[in-house]
């Protein structure tokens, strides 16, 4: 998988303008590090920052481009052509075992994780600096290319959609609206 972060040009002092919106490329990269599922600590420590800038630059981030949660800054982001996934994986390796439902942010779907298809480990460059990765596994939503999740807790889905069942089914992904999602465990 490989990030491409849109560069500024000299005329904007290597800011993206957007919507007279001036993003900074170290907002980009925390964007970019979050969005892989790497945590504030983890993010902090690739960019060589403490934990309380990863955290500002993401709050400022979220107030620019008006985002509700750091999910939903990544979901803006990449809707809105700031940062672009591309997908370049080979489907070799799983990583099973978390016994838990995740919502894709791309598809806004909920599904068993252990649907989730293949994952595997990939080299990932962000602004021409190379970084290993496991790459998380895929929704398994017909047509949906999302591989960013957030664990969900299956009563919260139910509150909103209390026809589903208690034990949701594997192979089945549940329809959810991601504006109700309000955790984020990576904190
Ligand atoms: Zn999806």
């Amino acid at each position: 998988m490989v990030i491409n972060i849109r560069q500024g040009t000299a005329e904007d002092g290597g800011f993206i303008i957007k919507d007279n919106i001036h993003i900074t490329n170290r907002e980009l990269e925390t964007l970019a590090l979050i969005g892989m599922g790497f945590s504030n600590g983890e993010a902090a420590r690739k960019m060589g920052v403490s934990i309380n800038t990863v955290r500002s630059h993401i709050w400022n981030l979220m107030k620019k481009i008006g985002a509700t949660s750091r999910a939903n800054a990544i979901v803006l982001a990449v809707q809105n052509g700031i940062i672009d996934i591309q997908h370049k994986r080979s489907l070799d390796t799983y990583v099973r075992g978390f016994d838990h439902y995740v919502l894709c942010i791309f598809c806004g779907k909920v599904s068993l994780d252990d649907d989730y298809k293949p994952a595997t480990t990939e080299e990932v460059e962000i602004n021409h600096i190379k970084y290993g990765m496991p790459v998380l596994p895929g929704c398994p939503t017909e047509g949906c290319r999302g591989n960013i999740t957030e664990t969900i807790d299956w009563d919260e889905v139910r509150k909103h959609h209390p026809e589903y069942p208690e034990v949701p089914k594997h192979g089945v992904v549940y329809d959810y609206d991601i504006k109700w999602f309000r955790g984020y465990p990576n904190e």
